[in-house]
């Protein structure tokens, strides 16, 4: 076969590929091998099925492509999985830290004390447009820890899926490394040091958390307040920083709306990448509602599946309690999931605040108290500045947050027309493009309407 072997040939065309997509782009999108090649085949080895759909949607035209101007010869990709593939050749015995072992009270951590879920895996995440951006930068940090971004930092409202993301990078890292990681919710880290404090123990503290390869902190809007907390975790974020350890943290808000935390430890927070996630999308909802069933090795008909996904539209994590609420149903009472069985059991569900489609009108009065307007103002024909602006910025953010149609959005707001809504949407996106306060105005906007909403 050495007549076909196209090693050569596939290092250049992926030298092609990184020279058009920039180093960036090409080591967050590209974690293959090269296995073999026949005349007409090349296969590559890719670590996970996530990836391989993923490089599949957006490289697989472009390095077939590319091979056909190299070679001028059709020559197709096959993507094989393997699980060992990211592995590293690890030395015989792994050198010990310096100074981990100062306690000797303490052993390493076994790995399963790690308090991560297991089912917590990149392979159980569904990626959608909502967390595509956040998924693949986990990806990134899982292949390159301490160096593709550092601190790594995901926000987004309550069960939007930052816990299972965070836990994915430990762990692929835990399988597939020899890092040393701990996880810990912003919480029990506050607890834990003000313990060690109380017990004069705070070397061993101090040892536990700056000695550590990855540290993951969950939930960091915990530490508003917490002063005492946050200069502790700012000199671990140094020590970790410049021994280029990685870091993850997680946090229900941007970073800049968090209140009363110290200046240093915000800039640092905001190093490195901050990246949202949003809520998932309908055809997501049904997405991670199929994998989720898949897992749990259940049949359920896919009318209840788009119903469910139709009618949970809050996050993820009430999606989740949907469907064990069915599959109990269903076991208890030993009768097989239909559609009707899913309306009966679920009405309450849907029908609850968070699920029920904002209504138009709570934006309305949200943002015209916000403006000191009336929604009569906002509905009605006036072009003053003052007006127009919030004008566009309620069909935004019904355009963000809800399901209606331009149409319908049009309608609701004056007897519109839709292409004054999809104009007011575009002038709005100018506007965030241009001034990077907006998001954050919007971004309050919106909480102030969930929060609203959740209370009428
Ligand atoms: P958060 O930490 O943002 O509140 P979690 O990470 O705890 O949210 O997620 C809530 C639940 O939803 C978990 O059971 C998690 O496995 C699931 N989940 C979240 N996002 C996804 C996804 N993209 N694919 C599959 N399951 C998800
Ligand atoms: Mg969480």
């Amino acid at each position: 076969m050495a007549e076909w072997d196209y090693e050569q040939l596939w290092k250049e065309t992926l030298d092609h590929i990184r020279g058009e997509l920039g180093e960036q782009e090409f080591s967050l999108g590209f974690n293959i091998k090269y296995i073999r090649s026949t005349e007409h085949e090349i296969v590559i080895s890719v670590p996970t099925s996530l990836q391989r759909d993923m490089i599949q949607k957006r490289y697989l035209t472009t390095m077939e492509n590319k091979l056909k101007t190299l070679t001028d010869k059709n020559i197709s990709i096959v993507f094989e999985i393997h699980s060992g593939h990211d592995k590293k050749v690890d030395p015989p015995s792994p050198p010990v830290p310096e100074n981990t072992e100062i306690t000797p009270a303490l052993p390493r951590p076994q790995k399963r004390d790690l308090q991560l879920r297991e089912n917590y895996t990149f392979d159980k995440y569904v990626i959608g447009e909502n967390n595509n951006f956040a998924a693949n930068a986990a990806m990134a940090v899982s292949r390159n820890p301490g160096n593709a971004y550092n601190p790594f930092l995901i926000y987004g409202g309550v069960g939007l899926g930052k816990t299972h993301l965070m836990q994915a990078i430990g762990n692929y890292l835990l399988n597939n490394s020899d890092n040393k990681i701990i996880y810990i919710t912003a919480e029990n880290f506050t607890n834990e040091f003000i313990q060690a404090l109380q017990e004069t123990r705070t070397a061993v503290f101090k040892n536990k958390y700056r000695y550590t390869d990855v540290l993951l902190i969950d939930d960091i809007h915990f530490l508003q307040n917490k002063l005492g907390t946050q200069e502790e975790l700012f000199h671990t974020f140094d020590a970790l920083y410049n021994s280029k350890k990685q870091m993850v943290f997680t946090c229900d808000r941007p970073v800049s709306e968090l209140k009363n935390l110290s200046d240093r430890l915000r800039t640092r927070f905001e190093m490195g990448l901050n990246v949202d996630l949003q809520p998932p999308n309908y055809e997501t909802r049904c997405a991670i509602l199929k994998k989720k069933i898949e897992a749990k090795n259940i049949s359920i008909p896919d009318e209840v599946i788009a119903l469910v996904s139709k009618n949970v539209s809050s996050n993820i994590r009430d999606l989740e309690a949907a469907l064990i609420k069915l599959i109990a149903y269903s076991e208890l009472v030993g009768k097989s999931i239909t559609l009707e069985i899913a309306q009966q059991q679920l009405k309450d569900v849907f029908a609850s605040p968070r699920q029920s489609n904002m209504s138009i009108d709570t934006i309305l009065r949200v943002v015209a108290e916000k403006f000191s307007l009336t929604i009569n103002d906002l509905k009605g024909r006036k072009k003053t500045q003052n007006i127009v602006f919030p004008r566009q910025l309620s069909m935004y953010i019904v355009r963000q947050i809800t399901e209606y149609s331009t149409t319908e959005i049009g309608q609701s707001i004056g007897g519109r027309d839709h292409t004054t809504v999809m104009h007011s949407c575009n002038m709005i996106e100018e506007r965030i493009r241009a001034d990077p306060t907006m998001d954050s105005i919007i971004q309050n906007l919106i909480r102030a309407v969930k929060e609203y909403s959740a209370k009428s």
